[in-house]
C-alpha cells in the first residue's frame, strides 16, 4: 500500500476514534524531510497528549533531524478504540509526519519513562508489524532500540530490544545511528556481527549478548559476565555536557491539548540532593545546568515560535537551580509584558524566598506545590529530605503571603522504617498549613496532601528494602483519608496494586518477559491508566507463567556474608553501572536507616539548629561561608570540585548582579537587561512585547474573518482550534485585544462549531485588535504560520456597534459526495445495486422532506437525547453534475442537528455508518436565513467547493 492509500485508509476509522486529532501530525513545527537516507521512528509508548510533553523526545527530533539524509519521525501508541480499528482493517500503526509504517523505519527507538508502559511497547511492535522479540527480527526488520530511566534496569524487556542505550541520548544516540546505517550498508554482515559491534560503542546493552543465571542469595536471574571479553562488562553510563545540546525552541506544536501545552525547559539535568528513594537522582548525576542567558533565549525564542501563551522551568530540583532567583526574575518581567504565564515545577520547600515566590506570582498560572515526601523529620532524615518542617511552614507562609490560597504537598507511605506516627505525621503536617493559612493570613485556604506508595527502585540506596505489603499500605490510606476529614484537607493516595506491579517489574529479572508478554497476550494495555489497569489479568499472567511476585518485593540481601570484606550481592540491573559506585549506595542505605542526614554534595555547608545545611548561592549566608570545602562523598563520579566552586562564584556573582540590576532598575525604568537578549519575530520585524498594550492604544478594532479548515485538521475538535487560532496569532505578531480581569482572554468569537472530520470551506471568527489591520498583510501573516490545512482567505474590518458572530449566523449548508461508502452501502441495502440512480435519490429525499418530523436518538456518555432532524433541515437537494447532496440546516442557540443526521434520515445509515460519514461532508457556507450574507466577505447562495477566489473576489 502506498503512504496516500494509509491517509485514505485512515480517512475511513478516524471518525470513529476518540480524539482522531493524536493520529494526524501536520503540527506547526513537525519537520518534513524529502531524499531520506536513514529513517528513525521515535517512539512514546504512550498517548500523544503525554508523549508530546516529553521533554528527551524533543531534544532527539531536532538532533535526529538536523543530518541531510535522516529523518526522524513520531509514532504514539495507539489508544485501545484506535488499536481495534487498526487491527480490523489491516492498517499497520504509522508515523505522524510521513505515514510510514512503523517496520519500514531503520531503527526505531522508545523513550520508556515508566514501568507499566511495557504492554504498550508490544502493541506499538506488534501493530507496527515488527517481530515482537529481538531473536525473531532479521537485518530486514528495523533495529528496536530503547532509552529512558527504567531501561537502568531492563531485563523485564531484555527480549523484546536490541539494543538498551545507557545515559544521556545526545551524544549516544545519533552515534548508534551513524554506526549502525554505516555497518547495515556494508552489506556483508549478519544481524548478530551488527549488534556485537553495536555492543562496542560506550553505553550499549545489546541483551541478546549476555545470558542470565539464577542468583543463590535472592533466587532472581542475573546477568552473566560474557566470555567474550570485547563484549562490555558492566555497560556504563555515557555522560554529556548538556550545554553542548542547546533545548530546541521549535519543537511541534501540539494539535490538541496535552498534558504540558507550554514552552517547557529543562534548565539542570541531575540533582545535587541525595534523597535515598530516588532512582532519577542517581541516573542523572552529577547535576549539569544550563546558561541562563541560552534558557532565556529559548523560551523567548519559543513563544515567539509556537505561540504560547505558557511556560514552565523543569528540572528534578527546580529550587536548586543556582541562578533561579535572577532567572525568574528576568524571566518574570519579559513574560508579563508578553502577557505570558509562567510555572516553576519541582520546587524544594526550603528554596522558595519570598523574591522568588513573588516573581512566580506575578505571572502564576499553577498552584503552589512543594514535595517534604514524609510527614515527621525522623521520616525526612531517614530518606535524607534534608528540609524541616520549619522550611515548610516558612514556604506555604511565602506562598499564603504571595497570594497563593491552594497548597498541594507531595509525600509518600511504605517508606523504610515508617511507623503509624510517621503516617499521622502526614496528616499533622496538612493541618498545621493549612491553620497557618487561616490564623495567620484570614485565608479560606485549600490543602492537598498526595500520598503515594513507596516502590524501592534499582541503583537508589533504598534498592534492598522490602516493597511494603498491598494490605498494610491500604491501611495505612485509609487512616490518612479519616484523618484528612477531621483536619478537613484533601488527601489523595495512589491507586496500590498500579504502584505493586510497578515495584515488581522495575526489580525485576529476564523472567518477567514472558509474563509481560503472557499479559499483553491476556489483553492488558494502558496498565498506568486507572480505567484500563486489570490487575487480575496480570496476576493470570504470573500464574500462567509460573513466576511468584513474592521474590520480587521482599529485601534484598546486601552483602555474600556477614563478613566485612564480603563482596555485594549481584542484583538483576548490576551488569548497569551508573556511575555511582554500589558501595557508595549499601553506605547511604545504612546511614539511612539510622536516619543520618547526608547534605547535598558540591555546596558550602554551615550548621543550623544543629543540622549540617547546604548554602546556595541564593542565601544571604552564601559569601560568609563560600570558602569552606566542599562535601563530596566519593559517589564514583569524581566530580572536579574546582569547576563546581568556578560554578558557583559565578552564580553568586549573577545573584548580586540581579540585586544590582533591581536597585538600578527601581531608579531607572527603561535600562536594558544584561541577561536577555530579546529575538525578534520572523516576518513583522518586531516582537508582541515591542508593541504597546491595549490600554495603551484607542479603542480595539473589530475584524471578521474567513478561514478554512482542510485535510488533517479537520479532525481538530472546536475546544482544539480555540487553542491554535490564538497561538498563530501570536507567532504572526498580530495582537490581540484582551479581556480584562485575573486571566486576561483574547477577544475572539467563534463561527459555530464544526464537527470533528468535517471540512470547513468557509469558517468564521470575529476578533478585536488594537492593530489597523490590512487584508493582504493579515493573510500572508497569519498563512505564513499556520499548519498545513488551516487557511485565512478574508478580512473584513465590522463598522462599531455591528451583530456579533452569534446573531449573524443561524444557517449551515454542508455538502456530501454520494459516492461515500457509507451511502453506496445503505444503497446496496435499499436496492441491492449501486450507484442508485438520481430519480432514487430525489424520491429519498422528497420522502423525508414530506414528513413533519424525523426522530433520530442520539447516545452520548450513556444519556440519549431524541432530536428531530427534519425541523431543523431546511433544505436538501442533489446536484447531479457534481454527484452531491447539498444541505442546508438551522444553527440555533437552542441546538441544532449534525449533517449526518441527514444523510442518517434520508438513507437510513446505520450508526456506525453515520460515525465515519463525517469524513466526506463539508461546510460551505454559514449565513442568515433568507439567504442574506454574513457580510461581504461570505461566500454566496451554492457556496464554492475549493475555490476561495471565488468568494466574492475578496480573497
Ligand atoms: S562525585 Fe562527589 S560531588 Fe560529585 S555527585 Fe558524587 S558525591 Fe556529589
Amino acid at each position: 500500500m502506498k503512504q496516500i492509500d494509509y491517509r485514505a485508509a485512515m480517512d475511513a476509522i478516524l471518525p470513529s476514534v476518540e480524539k482522531p486529532a493524536r493520529y494526524v501530525g501536520g503540527e506547526w513545527n513537525a519537520v518534513q524531510k524529502e531524499n531520506v537516507h536513514t529513517r528513525i521512528a521515535l517512539c512514546f509508548p504512550d498517548v500523544y497528549e503525554i508523549g508530546m510533553s516529553h521533554l528527551g523526545l524533543k531534544i532527539l527530533y531536532k538532533l535526529l533531524n538536523k543530518p541531510d539524509g535522516w529523518a526522524a519521525e513520531r509514532v504514539y501508541a495507539p489508544w485501545p478504540d484506535m488499536e481495534a480499528r487498526l487491527r480490523e482493517r489491516g492498517i499497520p500503526l504509522l508515523s505522524l509526519e510521513s505515514f510510514t509504517p512503523l517496520n519500514e523505519f531503520d531503527i526505531v527507538g522508545f523513550s520508556l519513562q515508566y514501568e507499566l508502559t511495557y504492554t504498550n511497547l508490544l502493541t506499538m511492535l506488534d501493530v507496527g508489524g515488527i517481530p515482537l522479540r529481538s531473536a525473531e527480527r532479521t537485518l530486514r526488520d528495523p533495529l528496536v532500540i530503547a532509552g529512558g530511566p527504567t531501561v537502568y534496569s531492563s531485563e523485564p524487556i531484555a527480549d523484546f530490544i536490541d539494543v538498551v542505550v545507557i545515559g544521556d541520548g545526545e551524544e549516544t544516540f545519533p552515534e548508534l545511528v551513524s554506526r549502525y546505517t554505516e555497518l547495515k550498508d556494508s552489506g556483508d554482515l549478519s544481524r548478530d556481527d551488527v549488534l556485537r559491534q553495536l555492543a562496542k560503542i560506550e553505553g550499549m546493552y545489546v541483551p541478546a549478548l549476555y545470558t542470565a543465571s539464577k542468583s543463590p542469595h535472592h533466587g532472581l536471574l542475573v546477568v552473566d559476565e560474557p566470555e567474550d571479553k570485547t563484549i562490555p562488562f558492566p555497560v556504563r553510563r555515557r555522560v554529556v555536557d548538556i550545554n553542548k545540546y542547546p533545548f530546541p525552541s521549535d519543537s511541534p506544536v501540539p494539535a490538541i491539548e496535552t498534558v504540558h501545552d507550554r514552552v517547557s525547559i529543562e534548565i539542570a539535568r541531575g540533582c545535587v540532593d541525595g534523597c535515598r528513594f530516588c532512582q532519577a537522582g542517581t541516573i542523572y548525576r552529577p547535576v549539569r545546568e544550563r546558561d541562563p542567558k541560552e534558557i532565556v533565549k529559548t523560551i523567548l525564542n519559543g513563544i515567539e515560535s509556537g505561540g504560547y501563551d505558557e511556560t514552565s522551568l523543569t528540572s528534578l530540583s527546580t529550587a536548586d537551580y543556582t541562578c533561579l532567583e535572577p532567572l525568574v526574575k528576568h524571566l518574570g518581567e519579559e513574560l508579563e509584558r508578553r502577557k505570558v504565564s509562567f510555572s516553576v515545577s519541582s520546587l524544594r520547600a526550603s528554596g522558595v524566598t519570598e523574591s522568588l515566590a513573588r516573581e512566580i506570582a506575578r505571572v502564576r498560572k499553577t498552584g503552589f506545590t512543594i514535595a517534604p515526601e514524609a510527614g515527621t523529620q525522623r521520616m525526612r532524615d531517614v530518606i535524607n529530605k534534608n528540609i524541616t518542617e520549619n522550611d515548610v511552614m516558612r514556604s506555604c507562609s511565602v506562598a499564603f503571603s504571595e497570594g497563593w490560597s491552594a497548597i498541594k504537598m507531595y509525600f509518600m507511605i511504605g517508606l523504610p522504617t515508617e511507623t503509624e506516627e510517621d503516617v499521622r505525621g502526614i496528616a499533622e503536617l496538612g493541618r498545621k498549613v493549612r491553620e497557618l493559612g487561616r490564623r495567620e493570613f484570614n485565608k479560606a485556604v485549600k490543602v492537598t496532601c498526595s500520598a503515594s506508595y513507596f516502590v524501592p527502585k534499582p541503583h537508589t540506596p533504598f534498592q534492598w528494602c522490602e516493597q511494603e505489603d498491598i494490605e498494610s499500605i491500604k491501611q495505612k490510606q485509609r487512616l490518612l483519608r479519616e484523618l484528612g476529614r477531621q483536619y478537613r484537607i484533601d488527601v489523595k493516595v495512589h491507586h496500590a496494586e498500579t504502584s505493586l506491579l510497578e515495584g515488581v517489574i522495575s526489580r525485576g529479572d529476564r523472567n518477567l518477559c514472558k509474563v509481560i508478554e503472557r499479559a499483553w497476550r491476556l489483553g492488558c494495555r494502558f496498565d498506568g491508566w486507572t480505567e484500563h489497569f486489570d490487575f487480575d489479568k496480570w496476576m493470570e499472567a504470573f500464574r500462567i507463567e509460573g513466576v511468584e511476585i513474592g521474590p520480587y518485593l521482599k529485601e534484598f540481601p546486601v552483602k555474600e556474608s556477614a563478613s566485612t570484606s564480603s563482596p555485594l550481592v549481584q542484583l538483576p540491573w548490576d551488569h548497569i553501572d551508573t556511575l555511582v559506585k554500589r558501595e557508595f549506595n549499601a553506605r547511604e542505605y545504612i546511614k539511612g536507616i539510622k536516619a543520618r542526614i547526608s547534605p547535598p554534595c558540591e555546596l558550602p555547608v554551615k550548621v543550623i539548629d544543629g543540622r549540617p545545611t547546604a548554602i546556595a548561592p541564593s542565601s544571604d549566608e552564601f559569601e560568609r561561608v563560600a570558602s569552606q570545602p566542599l562535601l563530596c562523598y566519593n559517589c564514583g563520579l569524581e566530580c572536579d570540585l574546582t569547576l563546581s566552586r568556578e560554578h558557583l562564584e559565578k552564580a553568586y556573582s549573577m545573584h548580586v548582579e540581579v540585586r544590582t540590576y533591581a536597585e538600578r532598575t527601581a531608579a531607572l525604568k527603561q535600562e536594558t537587561s544584561p541577561l536577555i537578549q530579546i529575538q525578534k519575530a520572523s516576518g513583522s520585524g518586531k516582537t508582541s512585547a515591542d508593541k504597546p498594550t491595549s490600554q495603551e492604544r484607542n479603542a480595539l478594532r473589530k475584524y471578521r474573518a474567513v478561514f478554512a479548515k482542510l485535510d488533517q485538521v479537520k479532525y481538530l475538535s472546536h475546544l482544539d482550534l480555540t487553542r491554535a487560532l490564538p497561538r498563530a496569532f501570536r507567532r504572526a505578531a498580530v495582537e490581540l485585544g484582551y479581556s480584562q480581569g485575573f486571566h486576561p482572554m483574547p477577544l475572539i468569537q467563534y463561527g459555530p462549531a464544526l464537527g470533528v472530520g468535517l471540512i470547513g470551506e468557509n469558517e468564521l471568527i470575529d476578533f478585536e485588535s488594537p492593530d489597523e489591520l490590512a487584508e493582504p498583510d493579515f493573510l500572508k501573516r497569519m498563512n505564513s504560520v499556520l499548519p498545513p490545512g488551516l487557511r485565512f482567505n478574508a478580512l473584513e474590518k465590522l463598522t462599531a456597534g455591528a451583530p456579533s458572530l452569534i446573531k449573524t449566523v443561524n444557517r449551515a449548508e454542508y455538502i456530501v459526495q454520494l459516492d461515500a461508502e457509507e451511502i453506496l452501502a445503505a444503497s446496496r441495502r435499499m436496492i441491492g445495486s449501486e450507484p442508485l440512480f438520481s430519480s432514487l435519490h430525489k424520491h429519498l429525499i422528497d420522502a423525508f422532506l414530506s414528513t413533519d418530523s424525523f426522530i433520530l436518538e442520539r447516545s452520548h456518555r450513556n444519556k440519549v437525547q431524541r432530536v428531530d432532524v427534519r425541523r431543523y433541515t431546511i433544505r436538501a437537494e442533489v446536484d447531479e453534475t457534481s454527484n452531491h447532496l447539498r444541505i442546508v440546516t438551522v444553527i440555533s442557540p437552542n441546538g441544532g442537528i449534525k449533517p449526518a443526521e441527514v444523510v442518517a434520515a434520508i438513507y437510513q445509515l446505520t450508526s456506525q455508518e453515520m460515525t465515519t460519514l463525517p469524513s466526506r461532508i463539508r461546510r460551505v457556507r454559514l449565513f442568515f436565513d433568507a439567504e442574506q450574507s454574513v457580510s461581504s466577505i461570505a461566500p454566496a447562495a451554492g457556496g464554492s467547493s475549493n475555490a476561495y477566489g471565488q468568494i466574492n473576489g475578496v480573497a
